[in-house]
């Protein structure tokens, strides 16, 4: 069971390109926190590594699945070649 503390959207988080994660200010005073690979899993809860609040993360999972389409076919070659080589 999950309590969240807030819902944001997730246009409302600050995204850092160089580490590919969304951040929101906690009340803490440290951020919550969720990677674009963790959204492209379906994930949609952000937590905070200096507390226990978690917030809910809104967005249109269309919007991560270009992307997921793309890894999942890149996963897919690079098991292929795995199992070229055995
Ligand atoms: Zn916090």
């Amino acid at each position: 069971m999950s309590i969240y503390h807030d819902e944001v959207e997730i246009e409302d988080f600050e995204y850092d390109e160089e580490e590919e994660m969304y951040y929101y200010p906690c009340p803490c005073g440290d951020r919550f926190q969720i990677s674009k690979e963790e959204l492209m899993e379906g994930e949609e809860v952000a937590t905070c590594p200096s507390c226990s609040l978690i917030i809910k993360v809104i967005y249109d999972p269309d919007m991560f699945k270009a992307e997921e389409d793309e890894s999942a076919a890149l996963n897919e070659k690079m098991s292929n070649l795995i199992l070229e080589k055995n």
